[in-house]
């Protein structure tokens, strides 16, 4: 079906209402700048769900890299994570206040860093999920093999599915990100729909989020739970083997704090305890640290599809992208950024 076509069929559909929840920040951003919440009908109602990986991590985990860097480390992280405010301030503010925070593109260049400063500890900001935690362990693969040792992990990883089961109830289905399903294939999803959870793995380009879109609608019509993969050009049924055992090898499942959402199980990784010495916790010795996130911010509930950004009182007026108060509006992936940055009336 052609893109038109697509947008009649789904802009003429009159059935009952359709809550989708899209699992990813890119979809998001992705979903606004092709303006396609415009064109859905007042029965289809796109969710934004916690498929952002800065906006997902605790304040604790900021206090704890923080806390890394004043010890003397060499923190290197991805930019988001640079102004996500922690219990009393951000990245950017302890580098200008002296500490070594350094933004990367890859872990890599964190550990090329470590091999030529051997005087310093070098700790990279391990967060996101199935799609980055693959070029962590390449790190600490490499680093393992040329004995770097002044290298370590501040782990937040974390894998959708627990989340999938979490936020189930919030949406009739989800739009399942395609990079994330590429790494995990399919299978899971596949089961998830046994339990009676529905949704379509979507790309991201306009006619392949068309494409979900209409595919969920037409499966909602049927009225059972159901699984469809719409980006079978890139997500296979068993997914990528190699990255699946890269990780396996370095890391193991956890309980994880998501922000607004609390601990799922299972639903983090951390470092096997065999590389406990490229463990930044570990290594520093740190103590149990807990966040105080800012009461008046609703991350929490617009992470969890409770609210829309706009709901906040704070958005637009004392959040913005140029002043953010929480993570969702850090993040190039956030909705609340993503919200303010195309407008809210789509
Ligand atoms: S608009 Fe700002 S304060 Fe409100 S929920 Fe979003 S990030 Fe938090």
């Amino acid at each position: 079906m052609d893109i038109e076509e697509l947008k009649n069929k789904i802009v003429n559909y009159s059935g009952k209402n359709i809550r989708i929840m899209e699992v990813c920040g890119t979809h998001t951003h992705e979903i606004f700048r092709l303006g396609v919440r415009s064109l859905l009908p007042e029965n289809v109602k796109l969710i934004s769900g916690p498929g952002c990986p800065v906006c997902v991590t605790p304040v604790s985990y900021i206090d704890e890299a923080l806390y890394l860097a004043k010890k003397g480390a060499a923190v290197f992280t991805f930019g988001d994570l640079m102004r996500v405010p922690g219990s009393d301030e951000t990245l950017s503010d302890a580098r200008r206040n002296g500490a070594k925070v350094e933004i990367v593109y890859s872990p890599l260049d964190a550990l090329k860093y470590a091999k030529k400063h051997t005087n310093e500890e070098v700790v990279f900001l391990s967060v996101g999920f199935e799609t980055t935690t693959p070029s962590s362990c390449i790190a600490l693969k490499n680093a393992e093999k040329e004995n770097v040792n002044n290298f370590s992990l501040l782990t937040a990883n974390k894998t959708m599915d627990e989340a999938y089961l979490a936020m189930a109830d919030s949406a009739d289905a989800y739009l399942y990100p395609g990079h994330v399903t590429a790494i995990t294939g399919t299978e899971k999803l596949e089961k998830l729909a046994q339990k009676g959870i529905s949704g379509v793995v979507a790309g991201f380009t306009a006619k392949e989020i068309l494409t979900a879109i209409y595919t969920i609608i037409e499966e909602c019509k049927k009225g059972s739970p159901f699984f469809q993969n719409a980006y079978k050009s890139v997500v296979k049924k068993e997914g990528n083997p190699g990255a699946v055992k890269l990780v396996n090898r370095y890391m193991t499942p956890i309980d994880s704090e998501w922000r607004g959402i609390g601990v799922l199980k299972n639903s983090g990784l951390d470092l096997k305890d065999e590389f406990a010495s490229f463990d930044a916790r570990k290594k520093f010795n740190m103590p149990k640290i807990e966040g105080k996130a800012n009461p008046a911010c609703r991350c929490g509930d617009v992470l969890k599809g409770a609210i829309e950004p706009s709901s906040c009182p704070l958005f637009g007026k004392v959040c913005t992208t140029a002043h953010p108060i929480g993570a969702c509006m850090v993040s190039a992936e956030g909705a609340c950024a993503a919200f303010y940055q195309y407008g809210v009336s789509q």
